[in-house]
């Protein structure tokens, strides 16, 4: 049965009692509080209760045979736990363990990066470090570079081809067997590491990247602020899983004659024969170090996780604390704030800039110059010229795979183009003019023009998971200097004009799709572009929630920033464009005002594409 409400009409009212019947339902009002008065059973587990008296017969007879054998010598255990030798072993267990950790880590983020990086060299040689010390086994390295004199009898650094040395020493001096093993650690830790970062960098979405750019978050900013915290999730488990390892595994010093926790034991027994509660003395510390690691790897991935799922995740202390240190250095800084925004104000030329969006601005003037793009063998863009005035919405139609999104795309200089030249108010994208002379710009100039010029809204949204609402939107005026709080108070601005006033504390997965587009359109809307990109901004949405975003894109139409928009939406189209295109095959088959291409297109092409999305 579909709709058991109908065969007990009294179960609608259980927990509701008092509530007024519907017509035809029975309206019994005395049935539900009956309810109240049955005595409730709950089920029978029956394997699980066998489980676990299994367990607790299991844990007796653990413990009863560790501590009824008098061969274990907890007495022996005691009397050695803390002995001086023993938490010395212990201690260096713990600095190489830090030492490594720590600088096989720093050492292994720039490794990963490189071994991402577009230069073959580069990357090269990133994977062959890697190679090496993941294949050396830790106690061949650390034989290794604890005989480095043997190979080197002195090391000499200064700079080549001059008298100036900035060290010259005895090889044995300098690598002392403490130094050949926090070194040895390093090198081993920093190659496992690394592939475990790069792990992490390949799981963060493409779309991210992507967006940071389009942002034009400069190159540096775009992996600290946008990679790396999102990496972390994926990282963490195999970065503490390593961290451990190197824990156990710093007793291989053994070999160079280094007492650590383990091998401290072993000269304890080898003289006083109790072997077994001195190995348990290493064992107990060894799981206390692991518990640890565990707890604080528990907090850390916590942090890590905000915004990754739609629950709110629970502060930790950790968190807590991080969070109190932020605010305290914010405090320190909104001191000389005062005196930051008031020059800003002072240096940015139309005093209602607070105002912000609110304002009728001159929008870009688009040009696009006999522009071609290919991927391999497929012309992609054939050789496209067309003008988008000034203030100007223009909406692009085509079927999938006609080139509109490549088109956009190198508007936004997201793709480079073959052949051709795209102008914003005259400045060329992607390159600077001097004369005759054209230079082509670096990354980091394209960002900050990008940051500039032009936004750009995805279809899947990209908004940055890790990053609260308001964060997303400040993060690219604060690359450009904005102070934070007057980024901030335009971003709420901003929020309310696509009416998300209230969302501003919260994650983006925590919003519907049309919520997180509006959010995506505020956010490109943050940096006042003259020319606003909207590829495909509602494809991804579910039909009720079109509108809402189509709404938002309707009052950006009056507001004086030029709108080029792919979109299927036609009725929209008719509604709110100046000029619609046609493309096909990479080519402008038709364009012209809404009536025109829509009412009587002059291509056979465009009517045959109208018939089907009409
Ligand atoms: P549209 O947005 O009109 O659907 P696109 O501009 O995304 O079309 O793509 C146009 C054509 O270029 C498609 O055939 C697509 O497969 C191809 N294409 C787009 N980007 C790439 C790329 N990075 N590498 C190879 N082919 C691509
Ligand atoms: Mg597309």
């Amino acid at each position: 049965m579909s709709d058991t409400t109908h065969q007990f009409p009294g179960t609608v009212h259980v927990g509701r009692p008092g509530h007024p019947g519907h017509p035809g339902h029975l309206t019994d009002d005395t049935a539900g509080p009956e309810y109240a008065h049955y005595r409730i059973v709950p089920a029978k587990h029956h394997a699980r209760t066998a489980g676990t008296v299994l367990a607790i017969v299991l844990i007796g007879i653990v413990l009863n045979s560790v501590l009824g054998n008098p061969r274990w010598g907890w007495g022996v255990f005691v009397e050695w736990f803390f002995a001086a030798p023993v938490l010395s072993g212990l201690a260096r267990t713990l600095v190489l363990t830090g030492l490594g950790a720590l600088f096989g880590f720093a050492l292994a983020v720039p490794l990963a990066l490189a071994r991402v990086s577009r230069s073959p060299l580069l990357a090269g040689c990133a994977w062959a470090f890697i190679w090496l010390f993941r294949s050396i086994p830790p106690i061949v390295l650390l034989l290794l570079l604890n005989n480095l004199g043997y190979l080197y009898e002195t090391i000499w650094i200064g700079v080549p081809f001059t008298h100036i040395t900035l060290l010259n020493q005895s090889t044995t001096d300098l690598i002392s067997p403490f130094f050949a093993a926090a070194l040895g650690l390093t090198l081993n830790h920093a190659a496992f590491s690394a592939e475990a970062i790069r792990g992490g960098i390949l799981s963060v979405d493409h779309g991210q990247r992507e967006a940071a750019a389009a942002l034009g978050l400069p190159g540096t900013r775009q992996v600290r602020r946008i990679v790396l915290p999102q990496a972390m999730r994926a990282i963490l488990p195999t970065a503490f899983n390593d961290v451990i390892g190197l824990a156990k595994g710093t007793s291989v010093v053994y070999i160079l004659a280094m007492p650590d926790l383990f091998y401290t034991v072993q000269i304890i027994y080898h003289r006083n024969l109790e072997v077994i509660p001195l190995l348990m003395v290493a064992t107990v510390w060894y799981l206390i170090i692991l518990t640890v690691l565990s707890a604080i790897q528990v907090h850390i991935e916590r942090y890590y996780a905000r915004g990754a799922t739609r629950e709110q995740v629970a502060v930790s202390p950790l968190a807590a604390l991080f969070k109190h240190w932020r605010n305290v250095r914010a405090a320190a800084r909104s001191e000389s704030t005062a005196a930051r925004l008031a020059a800003h104000a002072r240096t940015t030329s139309d005093a209602g800039t607070t105002t912000g969006w609110a304002q009728r601005r001159v929008g870009g003037k688009v040009g696009i110059h006999n522009v071609s793009k290919s991927f391999g063998t497929l012309k992609v863009l054939d050789n496209i010229s067309i003008a988008f005035p000034s203030g100007s919405v223009t909406v692009i139609l085509g079927q999938s795979g006609s080139g509109k999104s490549t088109l956009l795309r190198s508007i936004n200089h997201l793709e480079r183009v073959d052949d051709g030249f795209i102008d914003i108010d005259g400045d060329l994208i992607g390159y600077r003019r001097e004369g005759r002379t054209l230079y082509e710009l670096k990354e980091k100039d394209i960002l900050q023009r990008r940051r500039a010029d032009v936004g750009m809204v995805f279809q899947s949204f990209n908004l940055f998971p890790h990053l609260s609402v308001l964060d997303n939107l400040v993060e690219a005026p604060l690359a450009s200097g904005v102070p934070r709080e007057q980024a901030q108070a335009e971003a709420r601005e901003l929020l309310a004009r696509v009416g998300l006033a209230d969302k501003a504390d919260a994650w983006p997965r925590q919003l519907s799709g049309g919520q997180q587009q509006r959010v995506a359109i505020a956010r490109a809307l943050a940096l006042k572009p003259k020319v606003l990109l909207f590829d495909e901004p509602t494809s991804a949405l579910d039909p009720e929630l079109v509108n809402e975003v189509l709404d938002v894109i309707r009052q950006l139409a009056r507001s004086g920033t030029t709108l080029i928009i792919v979109t299927h939406e036609i009725g929209f189209a008719r509604e709110v464009a100046d000029t619609i295109v046609f493309m096909e095959g990479g080519r402008v088959v038709e364009s012209g005002p809404p009536a025109s291409v829509l009412g009587d297109p002059a291509q056979a092409r465009t009517r045959e594409f109208l018939s089907k999305v009409l």
